[in-house]
C-alpha cells in the first residue's frame, strides 16, 4: 500500500431504501427477482461512490448484495437444508433459526465472484472483499452431518479457500475473513480456529485479513458488552497464535470500546486494522476524535502497519450517518498522516 494510514470499512454500509428496508439488519430484498441483480449492481455502484467521496482508499461493494453476511455465502453450497430449520444459541448470545447442515458440504458454483468482477471493473483503488470464517460460519448452523465443529470447519475453510483462489483472480486485493466467533470460543479458537483460517488462505498471493469484532451494534450485542466488565481482554487469550500464524492483516474494535490498546502489542508485526468509528450508535466522530484514537494505537503498531478502520460494519445505520462516519475517518487519519510526515 503506498498511501500511509490507508483508510478502510470492516465491509458492511447501508443499502439504499428502494433494495432493502434500511436501518434493520438481515432486512429482505424489496426488488422482485427478475430486475434484483440490476438492483444489487446498482447499490454497490452507489456504495463504492460514497466510499469514493468520503476519501475511503481500500474499497469494497458494502455487502449490497448480500442479506446475511453468513447465509449469503452457505445459500450456494450443497449439503445444506433451508427449509427444515434449527434454532440455536449464536456465540452463546441470542437464538436464531439457521440451516441444518445434512450432507457432505460442497461449493457447486462461485459465491461472489461475478460481484467482486464487477466491483474490480468500477475502481482502480484497492479493493477488499470479505467472506465469514469457518468458526463462524459452523457456529451460524445446526450440524446434523459432521457432529463435529473442528470437522465441519475444516470443510467450511477448504471451500473458503476454494472462493478465494478466484476471488483473488478476480483482482481482489485483500481478502478479509470475519471471525467474531473468534471473541467467545478461546479454546477452539487456540486449538483449531486459527488453523482452520490458515487453511482458508492457503496458496493464496493477495493478502488477507481476519475481522475480530464485538458485533454489530444491535442489542444483543450492546446488553453481550455490559456483561464484559470494565476491561475486555478477550483478545489477549487469541492474539498471540493469530501472531504466529500466516495472516497478514488483524482488524479489531477499539474506539468506544473498553479493549485495552496495549494488547496491540500481541500482534506486534502485524499490520492491524484499528476501529476508530463506533458503530453502535448515531453520534458522529470529530476527525480529532478519530485522531486520538490512531494517536493511542501508534504507540503498539508501527505507522507503516497501522490501517485506519471502523470498528465493524454499518448495514444497521442511516445512511447520512454512515456517510458522515466514512468522511471522519478519511479526515482524522488525514490529521495523523500529516503529522508523521513532518
Ligand atoms: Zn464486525
Amino acid at each position: 500500500m503506498k498511501t500511509l494510514l490507508p483508510t478502510s470499512t470492516s465491509g458492511s454500509l447501508p443499502k439504499p431504501a428502494w433494495l432493502a428496508q434500511p436501518e434493520q439488519l438481515w432486512s429482505p430484498w424489496k426488488l422482485a427477482q427478475d430486475i434484483l441483480p440490476e438492483g444489487k449492481h446498482d447499490a454497490l455502484k452507489l456504495s463504492l461512490h460514497e466510499q469514493q467521496c468520503a476519501g475511503i482508499d481500500i474499497v469494497c461493494d458494502g455487502e449490497q448484495t448480500r442479506q446475511h453476511f453468513v447465509t449469503a455465502f452457505i445459500e450456494h453450497l450443497s449439503g445444506v437444508d433451508f427449509e427444515n430449520r434449527e434454532t440455536v444459541t449464536i456465540r452463546n448470545r441470542y437464538e436464531a433459526s439457521v440451516p441444518r447442515v445434512i450432507g457432505a458440504v460442497k461449493r457447486t458454483r462461485p459465491v461472489f465472484v461475478e460481484d467482486a468482477k464487477f466491483l474490480r471493473s468500477q475502481t482502480s483503488q484497492p479493493i477488499k472483499w470479505a467472506l465469514p470464517g469457518p468458526m463462524t460460519m459452523i457456529d451460524t448452523l445446526y450440524d446434523a452431518h459432521y457432529k463435529s465443529r473442528e470437522k465441519l470447519a475444516w470443510e467450511f475453510a477448504k471451500i473458503l479457500n476454494q472462493e478465494a483462489k478466484e476471488l483473488e483472480a478476480a483482482g481482489v486485493d485483500i481478502i478479509q475473513f470475519d471471525e467474531p466467533a473468534f471473541n467467545v470460543f478461546f479454546d477452539d479458537v487456540n486449538e483449531w480456529g486459527v488453523a482452520a483460517l490458515e487453511r482458508a488462505i492457503k496458496g493464496l498471493k493477495c493478502e488477507t485479513a481476519v475481522h475480530i469484532c464485538y458485533g454489530y451494534g444491535i442489542k444483543a450485542n450492546t446488553d453481550w458488552k455490559k456483561t464484559l466488565g470494565e476491561e475486555w481482554r478477550q483478545y489477549e487469550t487469541i492474539f498471540p497464535k493469530l501472531q504466529k500464524s500466516n495472516i497478514d492483516i488483524i482488524s479489531l474494535e477499539c474506539h468506544n470500546s473498553k479493549v485495552p490498546l496495549e494488547l496491540m502489542e500481541l500482534i506486534r508485526g502485524k499490520k492491524v486494522m484499528v476501529g476508530a468509528i463506533d458503530v453502535a450508535n448515531h453520534d458522529i466522530e470529530t476527525p480529532e476524535e478519530v485522531a486520538t484514537t490512531l494517536r493511542k494505537a501508534l504507540k503498539f503498531v508501527d505507522a507503516d502497519k497501522l490501517y485506519p478502520c471502523t470498528n465493524c460494519g454499518m448495514a444497521p445505520l442511516p445512511r447520512h450517518v454512515a456517510r458522515a462516519k466514512l468522511s471522519a475517518l478519511a479526515a482524522g487519519a488525514e490529521l495523523v498522516r500529516q503529522e508523521l510526515v513532518q
